[in-house]
């Protein structure tokens, strides 16, 4: 499969910024890899309308429900609607900051299949988990909690401690588990090779090359870096294909 480059914006970037990175992007878009970009919801339809193919839109989060009373959440068909391809959910920062539990996730993951979106599943340990040893455990718990029994889903491992911190996992423990993770996979889906697997966590061009050519490494989920045109383009180029 090609390698995933998904850059998640966060809250970042004015109406202009948003416009400059999309077309930057838009005018050196390369098909030998797929890049998605997730925007604030906000800019979604003006991306909508800069982007075009191979490049793909993303949003930052969904809610579980179709519609309702839910005042400033997003619906998952409005997303469709706004011609979004994937979704990303369970995001650490929501998970920590919005107090998302993994059963919030996987109903958010499964509202965005049920709507024609793909759903990127972050799951990831703390610093502390990882230092008690307890990072396979913890991971193994949020897959098994998070994700949706049916469906086309990407799963992010993003160790919560490389999130913005310019550490990175090593390139064995990127490898020790993405493995991990594969292995729980083809406990409860069939093609588990076919699931997208990214890292995400400090990604930028400077190490990209060594994580995307890191076994079961499909991809990476890129916060920082995605908002410079110049680091996004080079991760994306450093992708073997
Ligand atoms: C992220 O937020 O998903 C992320 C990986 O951020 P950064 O690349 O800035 O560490």
């Amino acid at each position: 499969m090609k390698k995933l480059i998904a850059g998640n914006w966060k809250m970042n970037t004015t109406r202009d910024e948003a416009h400059a990175l999309a077309k930057g992007l838009q005018a050196t878009a390369s098909d030998k890899v797929e890049m998605v970009i997730c925007p604030p919801a906000v800019w979604l339809a003006d991306l909508a309308a800069i982007l075009k193919a191979p490049l793909l839109l993303g949003a930052q989060d969904c809610h579980a429900a179709d519609k309702g009373a839910f005042t400033g959440n997003i619906a998952a068909p409005m997303l469709k609607e706004l011609g979004c391809t994937y979704v990303i959910v369970g995001h650490s920062e929501r998970r920590a900051l919005q107090f998302e539990t993994n059963a919030i996730v996987k109903a958010k993951a499964q509202a965005a299949i049920k709507h024609g979106l793909i759903p990127i599943i972050c799951v990831g340990e703390i610093e502390a988990e990882r230092e008690a040893g307890r990072h396979e455990a913890v991971v193994g718990q949020q897959l098994a909690e998070s994700l949706p029994e049916t469906g086309h889903y990407v799963v992010a491992y993003e160790p919560v401690w490389a999130i913005g911190t310019g550490k990175t996992a090593t390139a064995a423990d990127v490898k020790a588990m993405h493995g991990f993770i594969r292995t729980k996979l083809a406990e409860s889906v069939d093609h588990a090779d076919k699931v997208a697997i990214l890292y995400g966590g400090s990604v930028k061009a400077a190490n990209a090359a060594e994580i995307l050519s890191t076994k079961d490494v499909d991809g990476v989920l890129v916060g920082g870096a995605s908002l410079q045109l110049e680091e996004f383009r080079a991760i994306a180029q450093a992708a073997p294909h």
